[in-house]
């Protein structure tokens, strides 16, 4: 877990049970299911090992993530520093970060960069979508379908999709008859779209929208932001990095690589010490204004935790960021529209934000509150509201995403006796650790539910310890001359329940999001990311592993 080396010895690959194969499959010892951050570490990680290993992944390239949400703006709110591998000394040494917050193509260039460094293409198929996949018990191996009818079958899976990989686009009445440009930010155009001088919309204001609109407002001749709910951002200061930066950056890495697995969130900045209402007021602000100036997420990851679950705390706070947002916007009337009432700062996602609220002080934005006047239809113009029709050129969907679960259930996966985990998932959503899921052996999880990932983590740090674990976990079954592994139903509930005892004691589940699955209709209202912090999870993890896999069947 410290960096450099996984500490795993070579070992040969996997000998598969190969009578009970097709002759025309090949295989494999695991498919990796998707070629973004996840993925080109986890190929790097088990082709160590020396087995076979496919990556098969929908997009034309490398990048996941980044290579899907190209949209104007589009930029990472966890620094650099923070953002990347830890497993190459070399890859820390070569590669020259430009910036505090990389931007799309600088990140989409990094994974590219370790793509061709490490020689990890090889293994790729690329435009290639896994649609389904299925547990052979007495072959003990899974048969994976394609799009292109190439079908692989595999020990082992790993789905290394992405928490926010499956884009929700709301059912609009009227969609299909927009006779302009309709585009989701995470399909975005890889050519681009050139949007100067047109009139769009934006619908949503997440990170997503609040990124396109900051970006796009200068050029385009109107934007419509069409808002259901108002969001927190804290300004985001982003430095470029020269030369003299990125070595006191590299001198600090020791430190940060060892910072960030101790950390509550995956980052390598402490929060408070001391409890909020133990802090007297007038240092309480200075605090506030301290991290708030820093440029960075410091005020939500770096701060008072009460934030999270202590109301009186969470006020206090957001009515600071209120007061901050409230400043920047000229009209009076429209700030209100913007600040949000219903949720305390913190128990959603929180932006950063570069330009966005001085965006609607320009005469060519308009904020139109659709919880006063909700959208009707799209109209081939432009959209209805209930107050009438905005003709537009180009509509741009920031709806967010089927969060956690939806890259997993666009695959039809079935388990032990044919088991549908779409159709499971529809009753609950389970996962061991966000790791494995009882009923579908040798099926490894990232990114899913009930891990920190993405929610209430530095994504980079949270997946490379899932590979990690992984990894040390596929070794384990090799070198004890095992087939498969996967949770009990028992251990499954009791990761549950802690995960739900933690989550239901915030605010975080009490508030609306993508966090609790509440923002895609008869989704089950539930955290989805556990909350008990990094070092917690992966304690969790260790001793799980140092138990020899306590909690888990292991045959
Ligand atoms: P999101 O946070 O889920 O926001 C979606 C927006 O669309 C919300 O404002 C939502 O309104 C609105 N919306 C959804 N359905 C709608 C409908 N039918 N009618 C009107 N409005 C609708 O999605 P996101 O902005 O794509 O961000 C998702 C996550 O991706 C982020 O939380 C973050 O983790 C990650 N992300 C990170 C960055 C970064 O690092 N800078 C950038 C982008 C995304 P309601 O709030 O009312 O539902």
């Amino acid at each position: 877990m410290r960096g450099a080396s996984l500490g795993v010895t070579l070992i040969n690959a996997l000998e598969l049970p190969l009578d009970n194969l097709t002759a025309h499959t090949q295989p494999l010892d695991a498919v990796i299911i998707g070629a973004g951050f996840t993925g080109l570490y986890q190929l790097w990680s088990l082709r160590k090992l020396g087995l076979r290993v496919q990556v098969v992944d929908a997009a034309s390239n490398v990048g996941g993530t980044w290579y899907w949400n190209c949209y104007p703006g589009a930029r990472t709110d966890s620094p650099s520093h923070i953002y990347q591998y830890w497993f190459s000394d070399e890859l820390l040494d070569e590669w020259d970060w430009q910036q505090r917050y990389p931007d799309q193509a600088e990140t989409e260039r990094y994974l590219n960069y370790v793509a061709d460094r490490f020689d990890l293409r090889k293994d790729i198929r690329f435009n290639t979508r896994v649609d389904g996949a299925t547990w052979d018990d007495s072959a003990h191996c899974w048969t994976l379908t394609t799009n292109t009818g190439e079908t692989f079958q595999s020990r082992f899976i790993v789905t290394a999709l992405g928490p926010l990989s499956a884009p929700l686009v709301p059912p609009f009445k009227g969609h299909e008859t927009f006779t302009g440009r309709l585009v989701h930010t995470a399909r975005w155009p890889r050519e681009g779209l050139d949007l100067k001088g047109k009139r769009v919309g934006v619908i949503g204001t997440g990170a997503t929208g609040i990124q396109v609109v900051q970006t796009i407002a200068p050029e385009v001749a109107s934007l419509t932001v069409f808002q259901r709910s108002p969001n927190y951002a804290v300004p985001m200061g982003n430095p470029r990095y020269n030369d003299a930066d990125r070595a006191a950056m590299r001198a600090r890495y020791p430190h940060t690589r060892e910072a960030i697995w101790t950390n509550f969130v995956g980052f390598d900045q402490p929060g408070q010490t001391r409890a909020f209402f133990d802090v007297p007021p007038a240092e309480r602000r200075e605090i506030m204004e301290t991290l708030w100036a820093d440029g960075s997420l410091k005020l939500w990851v770096s701060g008072f935790m009460e934030i999270f679950f202590d109301p009186a705390a969470s006020e206090e706070v957001s009515a600071f960021v209120r007061e901050k947002i409230r400043a920047r916007i000229n009209d009076p009337i429209l700030a209100e529209k913007l600040i949000p009432q219903d949720h305390g700062f913190g128990t959603k996602r929180v932006p950063l934000e570069n330009g966005y609220f001085d965006a609607f002080n320009q005469p060519n934005v308009e904020l139109v509150d659709l919880r006063a006047t909700p959208i009707e239809c799209i109209t081939p113009n432009g959209i209805r509201t209930t107050a009438g029709e905005i003709a537009l050129d180009v509509i741009i969907l920031a709806t967010g995403f089927d969060a956690g679960t939806g890259g997993l259930t666009a695959i039809d996966i079935r388990g032990r006796n044919g088991v549908s985990l779409r159709e499971e998932w529809k009753k609950e959503v389970r996962t061991t650790m966000g790791l494995q899921i009882h009923g579908y052996p040798n099926l490894f999880t990232t990114s899913a539910p009930y891990a920190p990932i993405a929610a209430f983590c530095n994504a980079p740090s949270c997946l490379q310890h899932q590979v990690q674990w992984i990894t040390e976990c596929i070794e384990y079954l090799h070198t004890h001359g095992r087939t498969t592994i996967e949770p009990t139903p028992d251990a499954e509930q009791r990761w549950l329940a802690h995960h739900d005892e933690l989550a239901n004691q915030t605010l975080i589940a009490k508030t609306k999001s993508w966090y609790t699955g509440s923002n895609i209709e008869g989704k089950q209202n539930r955290l989805l990311s556990y909350i008990g912090g990094l070092p917690a999870y992966m304690a969790a993890c260790a001793e799980v592993k140092q138990q020899d896999y306590a909690g888990f069947e292991v045959v």
